[in-house]
C-alpha cells in the first residue's frame, strides 16, 4: 500500500481511529523519493540491522524492510501499533519488529544485543522535532557501537551539527558530536513533503560514528563539563566562562591553563575545536587532581 498517498493516510487514520498527535511530533512523510533517499543512504550494507525511531504509519519502515536484514522500529504511540501491523503486512517475513515504547526509556543495550552480535547496526529516523537533541545525545552517550545515525531533523539543527568551530552555528552539541563522529549534511526537505506540514524546513544528516575515537581524554566527565561551561556563557571570554563551570579553580589558574594550551586569555570557547577542548579538559583534570587535598 502507498503510505505516501494522502487519501491512504487519511483512510488508515480513520479506520484505526487515529489523529495526528502534536505532542509526539507526528509529521508523516508523503514524498516517496525522499523516503527512498533516506532509506538508501542510512547504511551501506544489506546485512545491517536498522533501528528506526518513530515509524509512524510505517512509510520509511517499509522501504527499510526491503533493503536491510532486520528493522527494529520503536514507536511511542500505542494507537499506531495495530495500524503498523496492517501497513507492514506486505514486508518480507520476519524482517520488521515493532516495539511499543519511548526510545528515551527503553533498555537499548538489551534490546539491540542480538543485533550487535549479528552485524552492523545503524539508526535511521524521521525524528520528532520536540525531542531531537535529547534523542541524539542519548544515542551518542549510550556508547553503543552504531555504525551511523541518519536522521531527518529541523534544518537549523543540521546546520548546528555540521558547523565549524568559530562559526555562529557552532555550539556545545557540535563539539560533543565531533568527539563521537562526523556529521554530513545530505539534503534538505521542505515542509510541503509532510502531513501535516510542519512550520519549519527539515534536512537529513548522517553521523558517521568513529569505530576508534581519535581523542582519548583523561576524563570524559571533565571534557563534557568543560564544553558545557564554555558554551553556557558563550559571549564571555573563556576564563570567565570556565570560572562559572569550575568554581573550585581560581580564575588566575584557569587563565594560566588556557594560555599553556596555546590560546590567548581573551579567547572565546566557541573558537575551540574538539581536539583543543580535549587538551584543555586534560589540563583542567590534572590541575584538579593536583589541588585535591
Ligand atoms: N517515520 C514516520 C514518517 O516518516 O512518516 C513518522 C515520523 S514522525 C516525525 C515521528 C514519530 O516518532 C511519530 O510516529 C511519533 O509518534 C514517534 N515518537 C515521538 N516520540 C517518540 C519517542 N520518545 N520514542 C519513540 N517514538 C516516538
Amino acid at each position: 500500500m502507498n503510505l505516501c498517498d494522502i487519501k491512504t493516510i487519511r483512510d488508515i487514520m480513520s479506520i484505526y481511529n487515529l489523529t495526528f498527535r502534536k505532542e509526539f511530533g507526528q509529521n508523516f512523510l508523503t514524498n516517496r523519493s525522499v523516503v527512498e533517499d533516506i532509506a538508501d543512504s542510512c547504511c551501506s550494507t544489506a546485512d545491517a540491522t536498522i533501528l528506526e525511531i518513530g515509524p509512524g504509519l510505517g512509510v520509511l519502515t517499509q522501504e527499510l524492510a526491503f533493503r536491510y536484514q532486520k528493522v527494529i522500529a520503536i514507536e511511542i504511540d500505542n494507537g499506531l501499533i495495530p495500524a503498523l501491523r496492517y501497513t507492514l503486512s506486505d514486508c518480507p517475513e520476519g524482517v520488521v519488529e515493532v516495539v511499543h515504547g519511548d526510545v528515551m526509556k527503553l533498555d537499548l543495550p538489551s534490546l539491540l544485543a542480538p543485533a550487535f552480535d549479528r552485524g552492523p547496526v545503524a539508526v535511521c529516523a524521521n525524528l520528532p522535532y520536540y525531542i531531537t537533541t535529547p534523542i541524539l545525545m542519548s544515542l551518542l552517550e549510550s556508547h553503543l557501537p552504531f555504525e551511523s545515525i541518519t536522521v531527518m531533523i529541523q534544518s537549523e539543527v543540521v546546520d548546528r551539527l555540521c558547523a565549524k568551530a568559530g562559526s555562529s552555528a557552532y555550539g556545545a552539541i557540535t563539539a560533543v558530536l565531533n568527539y563521537y563522529g562526523e556529521a554530513e549534511r545530505l539534503f534538505k526537505v521542505s515542509a510541503g513533503n509532510f502531513m501535516p506540514a510542519p512550520k519549519v524546513d527539515s534536512a537529513v544528516v548522517k553521523i558517521n560514528l568513529y569505530k576508534e575515537k581519535p581523542y582519548r581524554p583523561l576524563d570524559e566527565a571533565t571534557l563534557f563539563r568543560t564544553i558545557k561551561a564554555a558554551f553556557e556563557q558563550r559571549r564571555k571570554t573563556l576564563p570567565n566562562a570556565l570560572s562559572a563551570g569550575f568554581p573550585d579553580i581560581p580564575k588566575a589558574d584557569l587563565t594560566t591553563i588556557i594560555e599553556s594550551c596555546g590560546h590567548r586569555a581573551d579567547i572565546r570557547g566557541e573558537r575551540l575545536d574538539i581536539a583543543e577542548f580535549v587538551a584543555l579538559a586534560d589540563m583542567i583534570y590534572q590541575h584538579r587532581q593536583n589541588i585535591q587535598p
